[in-house]
């Protein structure tokens, strides 16, 4: 059944495996709501692969591209049951421009620091302090070096952060500081929002925007934080195939169920689900200029 207002799904990986079966039925279940969709990558493959999909729909679906902090390690993950084995990849800044070139591409991301999964248990030894300390300063160089890149192309940043918000914030104040002539010209968004009011506002005063998963139907840690904060600060994405709301937990998730996490700020902040759904994708049209 078709909402009768439009919304926008800012962040779904569409361009992972667990979509390799179906993401064209899956675009088509949200496109049909009037559901559009960006789909951000973790590395070259899955960029290059957001790109693909994106290209195959005139309209409403669009890819953001980059190399998530964690992907410059090696890692092992399992996918559908799968065991997968990756290289650690160091970012190319030519292979991601000339993917960047594409229309449809809106955005560079996801991006940023995740202190949460370092290379090895941390033990305390110190050699094992020295190559914590390695991998924190080789994701602060990709990051500078992919803001840089939007801000070469003039596109926004999607920022994923996990345990790492003082760097984060440090890290985008230098960039900016360093930048005099375009201070401000780099926009972006804090992607599935973590933290309290006083860290939105630091973001906020950047210039960035937050934006809120389905974590929040069945987590109430962000109540206070949504009652208050302002509407035209905020996105709604799904993080599929993540973080799927209440009402479909334990389920892959996807785009469509985007309109949940709309109804849970509706009803925190007590007005409706239209006037969530149309600030919303104001702001995402906005910051990603897209319609
Ligand atoms: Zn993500």
């Amino acid at each position: 059944m078709a909402n009768g207002f439009q919304l926008i799904d800012t962040h779904c990986h569409l361009n992972f495996q667990a979509y390799t079966k179906d993401v064209d039925a899956v675009i088509r279940r949200a496109l049909d709501q009037k559901i559009s969709l960006i789909i951000p990558a973790t590395e070259l493959k899955s960029s290059k692969r957001a790109v693909e999909i994106a290209r195959k729909y005139e309209a409403g679906v669009y890819a953001a591209v980059g190399l998530h902090p964690v992907h410059l390690q090696d890692s092992e993950f399992e996918e559908e049951g799968k065991k997968i084995k990756m290289k650690g990849e160091r970012f190319d800044y030519d292979s991601y421009q000339r993917l960047a070139q594409s229309g449809k591409v809106v955005a560079i991301g996801e991006i940023g620091l995740d202190y949460h999964y370092l290379p090895i248990g941390q033990t305390g030894l110190p050699e094992d302090k020295t190559k914590v300390r390695q991998n924190q300063q080789l994701q602060q160089f990709t990051f500078l070096q992919q803001l840089e890149l939007a801000n070469d192309i003039g596109k926004p940043a999607i920022i994923h952060c996990r345990d790492a918000h003082d760097d984060v914030l440090k890290l985008i104040k230098d960039f900016y500081s360093r930048k005099p002539s375009r201070s401000g010209a780099l926009k972006g968004v804090m992607h599935c929002f973590s933290g309290d009011w006083e860290l939105a506002w630091q973001y906020f005063d950047l210039g960035f925007l937050i934006s809120f998963t389905g974590l929040i139907t069945f987590n109430n840690s962000w109540d206070d934080l949504l009652r208050k904060v302002p509407l035209n600060k905020i996105m709604i994405e799904t993080d599929s195939p993540f973080m799927a709301p209440a009402t479909q937990r334990g389920k892959r998730n996807e785009p469509s169920y985007v309109v949940e996490v709309a109804k849970k700020i509706a009803e925190l902040k007590n007005i409706t689900v239209e006037s969530v759904a149309k600030a919303t994708t104001q702001n995402a049209q906005a910051l990603f200029g897209i319609k």
